[in-house]
């Protein structure tokens, strides 16, 4: 499931097919969704490990996840830019 534990986006995944939690203000299933990089496994994550700075955060929505990115607070790995559009 994804679930944006900073602003409580989720997508098809979460609903668990519920008819009611699909039309929910939050419900943004074309968003993309990230995952720590704990979660997903440091080898396929592009960007460091984000548990030192939001240690309840195990998934944030496209979003938050930029918002981060601009503030600084995502570390891409060494030769890993940011491919985000902005
Ligand atoms: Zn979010």
């Amino acid at each position: 499931m994804a679930y944006c534990d900073i602003c409580g986006n989720y997508d098809d995944e979460h609903t668990d097919g519920e008819p009611s939690m699909m039309t929910g203000s939050n419900y943004k299933p074309i968003l993309d969704y990230y995952y720590s990089a704990e979660m997903l496994g440091k080898d396929w994550a592009k960007y460091e490990d984000w548990s030192d700075i939001f240690p309840e955060v195990y998934c944030m929505c496209e979003h938050c996840f930029n918002a981060y990115d601009r503030l600084g607070k995502i570390k891409w790995k060494v030769n890993e830019p940011s491919k985000l559009s902005p």
